[in-house]
């Protein structure tokens, strides 16, 4: 597949390795771009690169912890100086857990907040810069989550997070007029992100229904991969990607907002979200 858009483009992908950003390295590739895969996990990252590279495509892999400033910068001098840096950046790693709100310590708080919140940032920081100095039209995707929209129990620091990222997205766009930004919400995507939360504090049975619904109900990281291209060939601010979300969106804006928390709770009891 190759219909021009990103023939020939340069794009950076982080958490590449895995789920949604290893869906977008893939299709990018497949369209025709180079692919800079990031991932903490560099053997991940690797194994994406190496398919790519098996098909004919153009890759790199590169190990990046998103949260780590100063790892952020080196990496992108480094993409510079070899003639590989992107205009097109989809900052898309991201940490889950499951654990009540009175169970989330503040370490735990921390630890999200950083890489969810702080780690994009430094990604929207470090391109956005250069892009200005250089006068470059570049892109960023900035993958938030349907938890922007409906808030999910026992997940408070990780929907917090993804509010975050829909703000930050929103202040990024006002300020920088020169540069295309995206706001991605995926809603329930079957990928390995809930079957390997890095805190479980909620009871086992609870987990494997939530874990259930995901494999049965979820949509795939290709589906939101595809939602990504769309969103950079129509330049749109927000996305909602995948099975309802589009209704859910519109019943928030229509419902009032304690019909609507009613809908949340029993959803979240019939997932697991919360105790039945
Ligand atoms: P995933 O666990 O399959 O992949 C996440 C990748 O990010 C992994 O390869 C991991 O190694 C990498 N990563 C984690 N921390 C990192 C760090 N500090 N620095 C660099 N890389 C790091 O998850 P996924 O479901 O593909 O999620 C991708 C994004 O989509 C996340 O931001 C997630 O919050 C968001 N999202 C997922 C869903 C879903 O249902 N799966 C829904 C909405 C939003």
């Amino acid at each position: 597949m190759s219909n021009g858009l990103l023939e020939g483009r340069t794009t950076y992908i982080t958490g590449a390795g895995s789920g949604i950003g290893r869906a977008t390295a893939l299709l990018f590739a497949k369209m025709g771009a180079r692919v800079v895969a990031v991932d903490l996990n560099l053997d991940a990252a690797a194994k994406v690169a190496s398919e790519i590279l098996g098909g004919g495509g153009t890759c790199r892999a590169e190990q990046l912890d998103v949260s780590d400033a100063d790892a952020t910068r080196f990496l992108v001098d480094r993409l510079e100086a070899d003639g590989w840096m992107p205009d097109i950046v989809v900052n898309n790693a991201g940490m889950g857990y499951i654990a009540s709100f009175l169970d989330t310590e503040p370490e735990e708080w921390r630890r999200t907040l950083n890489v969810n919140v702080v780690g994009l940032a430094n990604g929207c920081r470090e391109f956005a810069r250069r892009w200005n100095d250089a006068g470059v039209n570049g892109h960023l995707v900035n993958v938030s989550s349907m938890a922007s929209v409906t808030p999910v129990p026992s997940l408070s620091a990780y929907t917090a997070s993804k509010y975050a990222v829909e703000g930050m997205s929103d202040v990024l766009a006002l300020e920088l007029p020169n540069i295309d930004v995206t706001c991605i919400h995926p809603g329930v995507i079957n990928t390995p992100i809930v079957r390997n939360p890095s805190i479980i504090k909620i009871p086992a049975a609870q987990i494997a229904r939530i874990q259930e619904h995901y494999v049965k109900n979820g949509d795939t990281p290709e589906l939101v991969a595809e939602a990504i291209v769309g969103a950079i060939k129509s330049k749109s601010s927000n996305v909602y990607a995948g099975k309802g979300t589009g209704l859910v969106v519109m019943l928030k804006r229509l419902l009032p907002r304690s019909w609507f928390r009613g809908i949340l709770r029993s959803e979240a009891k019939k997932i697991g979200y919360l105790e039945a």
